[in-house]
């Protein structure tokens, strides 16, 4: 009868989801796992990840393959989470007023904390981009490497980096937005579901876009938008212990803050959200051009770029008390 109980107490204790043990190894992001997503998503066989396409379809099953084999659960009953508009502005005029099918690729890592796994951190970035360009020498196809298959490759390392690590207390929600190009669709969409459900506590979002290309003289490496609104640069520095992130005039002056997928998020929920870019508008002579393919894009900057964030991800995922707030609500 002991000898039952004493068995029962160490299959209790090491046959208790043992998935969810801390691992303690080292776990680094390289340039060529950066390297090989992006030369995939950009690469002329899914010709643009157009919304509605085969294209993007490609993109998606990619992603979700990625999930699957990370042990990254998706968080609806399958990985996509559907939507459809109508085209209002299609390049080919037989396409006006069509129903376009789309689907964000949500994937999702429970936090190990009863209480705190219920605080769902968002990692963001949109997979989707225009299709075609202008031509350029009979090449049509805009390959969207660093807008936006540089944003999907760092959330899918970080998925990569959590999924191993077992380290987060709070849930980490992996998100590849559609449709961003036609407008946030795909956010607007996933960030007002959540919002009916009513019981989604989203503590902060970061998202990701356009990080493939350094920015040059700069005391900071990558910059965030919606700098001045939060506290969530200064969080990060503090964080990662380095000048990470900083403030790039131009972002405030576009509001930058307002046209990426983080803003549906920050409307939704008034919450911290925001986007992490280094796209400084005199850096890359091909946004939304024919040319922005893989080839253009640092990926050693990039790694070097994630590995870096990784401890700022860590340690939302793991203060106490929620530490990131807007300013003044
Ligand atoms: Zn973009």
């Amino acid at each position: 009868m002991k000898k039952i109980a004493i068995m029962l107490l160490f299959t209790f204790i090491f046959g208790c989801k043992p998935a969810q043990r801390e691992n303690s190894k080292t776990i680094t992001i390289t340039s060529e796992e950066i390297k090989e997503t992006v030369s995939y998503l950009a690469s002329d066989d899914l010709k643009g990840r157009n919304t509605g396409s085969e294209g993007i379809d490609a993109a998606a099953t990619y992603i979700e393959k990625q999930f699957k084999d990370l042990g990254v659960k998706p968080y609806f009953e399958t990985y996509r989470d559907h939507f459809q508009f109508t085209n209002t502005r299609p390049k080919d005029v037989s396409e006006m007023n069509k129903e376009v099918k789309a689907f964000n690729v949500v994937g999702f890592l429970e936090g190990s904390d009863p209480v705190l796994k219920n605080e769902i951190i968002i990692l963001g970035a949109h997979y989707d981009h225009i299709g075609e360009g202008k031509a350029v020498e009979g090449d049509l196809i805009a390959n969207g490497a660093n807008d936006n298959a540089a944003g999907t490759s760092a959330v899918l390392a970080l998925a990569k980096y959590f999924s191993a690590k077992k380290n987060n207390k709070r849930s980490i929600m992996f998100v590849l937005f559609s449709a961003e190009e036609k407008g946030l669709l795909g956010s607007k969409h996933l960030s007002s579901l959540l919002r009916e459900k009513g019981n989604f506590d989203l503590y902060t979002m970061v998202n990701f876009e356009m990080i493939g290309v350094p920015m040059k003289d700069k005391e900071y490496t990558v910059y965030l938008s919606g700098y001045e609104l939060s506290n969530m640069a200064e969080k990060i520095n503090e964080y990662t212990k380095t000048k990470l992130v900083g403030l790039l005039p131009k972002a405030k002056a576009f509001n930058l803050f307002k046209r990426s997928d983080n803003y549906p998020f920050h409307n939704a929920f008034s919450v911290a959200c925001q986007t992490i870019s280094t796209f400084d508008f005199t850096n890359y002579d091909y946004y939304h051009h024919v040319d922005d393919e893989a080839e253009h894009m640092d990926f050693n900057f990039m790694a070097n770029v994630i590995n870096k964030i990784i401890p700022a991800i860590e340690t939302m995922a793991n203060t106490p008390e929620k530490e990131i707030y807007m300013y003044g609500e």
